[in-house]
Order: C-alpha cells, then sequence, then structure tokens
C-alpha cells in the first residue's frame, strides 16, 4: 500500500475549513454590488495596520504592485539605482526596473540567506561615492544615483534591520521592506530595545497576499504599511489611476487596486494568521529536532534577535537534485526558492553582472531544497520526510554542506 503523498504546500484543508465563512464574503459582495473599494476594503486596511503595528495599510493587487507602488511613491525612479540581494523572487527587481530604477546586488549572509551587512557596508564605502555637485551617493559600477535599499525578508526571518537603517540614515538611503515572506514575523531591534512586526521598520514594507503566503487571498492581492502619511496618500493615488478624487487626476496612476472580495476574504483568514505562524513555528522546531543530529544537512539558523514566521523550510544538502527525486519518489512535495539566482536570469543579462559576482547566493542556489511546510503539517507527515531525508543522507557518501543551527 503507498502511502497518501505529503504535499510541498495544503491549500484546500484551509479553505475547506473556513468555506462557509469565506462563502459569506462572496454573498455579501453579491448582495451589495461592493465589489471595489468601499468598508470591507478599508475594514482590512485597518486590521492589517494594527496587526504590523504601522499607522497605514494600502491595499493593491498584488506585492509586485506593492513593491513597485512603494519605491515610486518614495520618489524613486529614472536614473536611480536600488541595493537589494540576488537571491529572491523577480518581483523584487521588475518592481525596481518598472519604477525606471536599476537593481544593484550585494551578496547574502550563508545562514540567514538574508542581506550580509559586512558585504553592504563594503559596497556603500568602496563600491559608491558621493558626487561633489549634487551631493548625491552614485554607484561606482553604473553611474546612477543610489536612492534606496530593499532588503527581502527571505522564507519568513527578518533581515537585520539595525545596521540596514543606520547604514541608511549614513548614506541618505530609503529603505523599503520586501515583506512578502514574512506576514508577522518579529525583530528585536537593539538600538531602540523592543521588538518590531515586519512592515513597520523601513519607510515602508511590501506584502504580498497570493494565496500560498503566510496569508494568502483567492486570487491576487497585496499591500504596502507605513507610518508615512504622505506616502500613504501617493500610494492610494498609485494604485488607483492618480485620483484622489473620481476623475480628478493628480498624477498619472495605475489599475493596481485591491478588490473587496479578496480583502473581505483577507480579513477573516486575518484572525487566523497568528495562530498559523505558530504552526509553522512548531513545525519548524519538530524539523529541527528530528534532523538536528545528522550530518550532511545544514538546517535553518534563526538569529535570537528574530522571530521567524517560516514561510518556507530550507534545507542545504550537497547533491540537492538527487534528494528531490528522492522524495518525489516516495510522493513527498518541494520546492527550490529560487534555483536561479537573479544576476544570472536571461533577462538581466543586460545588467552586466557575471557568474562568480555573488558566490555564497550562487553556491547555496545550488544546495538548498524546501522541504514541505504549512500550518496543518502533522508529525506523523513530518517523521515520514524526515525518515526518506534520512534514508538518502546514509545512501550518499559524506557530505560537506554546511550545517545551521537554529537558536
Ligand atoms: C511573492 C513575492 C513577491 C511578489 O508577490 P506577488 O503577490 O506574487 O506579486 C515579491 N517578493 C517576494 C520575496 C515574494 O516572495
Amino acid at each position: 500500500m503507498t502511502p497518501e503523498p505529503i504535499p510541498f504546500l495544503d491549500l484546500i484543508t484551509p479553505h475547506r475549513e473556513l468555506e462557509a465563512e469565506l462563502l459569506r464574503v462572496v454573498q455579501q459582495a453579491f448582495r451589495t454590488a461592493g465589489f471595489i473599494g468601499g468598508p470591507v476594503l478599508e475594514d482590512f486596511e485597518r486590521a492589517f495596520a494594527e496587526f504590523c503595528s504601522t499607522r497605514y495599510c494600502v491595499g493593491v493587487s498584488s506585492g509586485t504592485d506593492a513593491l513597485r507602488f512603494a519605491i515610486m511613491a518614495a520618489g524613486i525612479g529614472t536614473g536611480d539605482a536600488i541595493i537589494t540581494v540576488p537571491n529572491t523572487f523577480i518581483a523584487t527587481t521588475e518592481a525596481i526596473t518598472q519604477a525606471g530604477a536599476l537593481p544593484e546586488f550585494v551578496d547574502i549572509d550563508e545562514r540567514t540567506y538574508n542581506i550580509d551587512l559586512n558585504k553592504l557596508r563594503e559596497y556603500l564605502e568602496f563600491r559608491s561615492s558621493w558626487d561633489t555637485k549634487t551631493g548625491r551617493l552614485i554607484s561606482r559600477r553604473t553611474g546612477r544615483r543610489l536612492a534606496g535599499i530593499i532588503p527581502v525578508h527571505l522564507y519568513g526571518q527578518m533581515a537585520d534591520m539595525d545596521p540596514i537603517l543606520a547604514l541608511a540614515e549614513r548614506f541618505n538611503l530609503v529603505v523599503i521592506e520586501d515583506a512578502c515572506q514574512a506576514h508577522g514575523a518579529q525583530y528585536l531591534s537593539k538600538r531602540q530595545n523592543r521588538w518590531f512586526t515586519a512592515g513597520s521598520m523601513g519607510r515602508a514594507a511590501a506584502f504580498s497576499f497570493y494565496p500560498g503566503k503566510n496569508l494568502g487571498a483567492c486570487g491576487e492581492a497585496g499591500a504596502v504599511t507605513t507610518n508615512d502619511e504622505e506616502l500613504a496618500r501617493t500610494l492610494r493615488m498609485l494604485r488607483d489611476h492618480g485620483q484622489a478624487k473620481k476623475y480628478y487626476h493628480e498624477i498619472e496612476g495605475y489599475n493596481g487596486r485591491l478588490d473587496a472580495i479578496q480583502a473581505g476574504i483577507l480579513r477573516i483568514k486575518l484572525q487566523y494568521l497568528a495562530p498559523w505562524n505558530e504552526s509553522r513555528r512548531k513545525c519548524a522546531q519538530r524539523y529541527q529536532e528530528m534532523l538536528g543530529a545528522a550530518e550532511g544537512i545544514g538546517l535553518p539558523y534563526v538569529r535570537s534577535s528574530a522571530k521567524a514566521v517560516h514561510h518556507l523550510y530550507v534545507v542545504r544538502v550537497q547533491n540537492r537534485d538527487d534528494l528531490q527525486r528522492h522524495l518525489a519518489a516516495a510522493g513527498i512535495g518541494t520546492g527550490i526558492h529560487y534555483p536561479i539566482p537573479l544576476h544570472l536570469q536571461s533577462a538581466y543579462r543586460t545588467l552586466n553582472y557575471e557568474k562568480g559576482d555573488f558566490p555564497v547566493t550562487e553556491r547555496t542556489a545550488a544546495e538548498i531544497l524546501s522541504l514541505p511546510m504549512f500550518p496543518g503539517l502533522t508529525p506523523a507527515q513530518q517523521r515520514r520526510v524526515v525518515e526518506q531525508v534520512l534514508e538518502f543522507l546514509s545512501l550518499t557518501p559524506a557530505q560537506s554542506a554546511s550545517k545551521g543551527q537554529s537558536a
């Protein structure tokens, strides 16, 4: 008898469990014809801002739009450059280029997979310079004005924000958080001596509610959070054809609104986000207990100053493709986030980066594998995943993949 397959992500069960509640949202929209904007949207925006401890939340149609609008609202555009990492989903850099700017990559920390602070500092100190005439910070590589940093809170752990914010102040850069994988993640700021929630530390932050994210819509959705009133006002115009009042277009904007049915669905699901994140944390702990002693596998590392929400559970092994095949043969779903670093993608040939430019990103991209991770994942399912991983490791010769630790 073949056992039930274990999916990489189970999106069926939560929707079955919440079906009656979610259907009422759709029914309400039909009965009021309130499809765009209105109280349902505003209610979700208020609740999500509260969840993130920010003053404002502006719902938009995707995480990509959230990033793009945040960049534009911060006044970054044509001729500018924004620093980010090459190991993110392409939406991060699409938003940068589609706002008229160019990405400048900085390599990542081998343990957290987030931006490496020493490399960021080194980049700012040695590979940029102040233009004496304009007083602007210029990228030596491209001659463009360096206007911002987008730290990506990858896999659900916040980037090391204290030093990022300190460097941003010193070099006059806008910080926009890519929080698309980090709904509810937290960071202990030593500078300010308190915990912060993802989305509340930068000038603005972008969230995606793509179905597979920790908080997912039943379709496309996203949001920007910010404490800046003027920025929030600009964001509301950008998502709605540049109008603050119907048919009075202060600027040219976009059709990038969050619709009321998705907002209503997100409002319901938001009530479950904290327990869902807690369940993910328990799953991560169980993987750590079951795999902690194994040789030849690197496990996720969470800094003591961070509370991760484990959007993905990413391990490292040397024969990654073989392990993925081994697990697939046992009916276990996995993913790779992400197999080709952005600086090596065909789409970005014109950025003139080369293989070898970001060695940590390139090395990890070949070794990372995302194991099943979702709120309802059971201990029995995890035991089966771990059994198969251990069987694979015992079949392959001794390996030297670096081993992370969990705090
Ligand atoms: C999902 C994601 C995005 C894009 O979100 P969409 O809603 O799919 O547009 C951007 N950045 C990161 C890191 C993501 O994981």
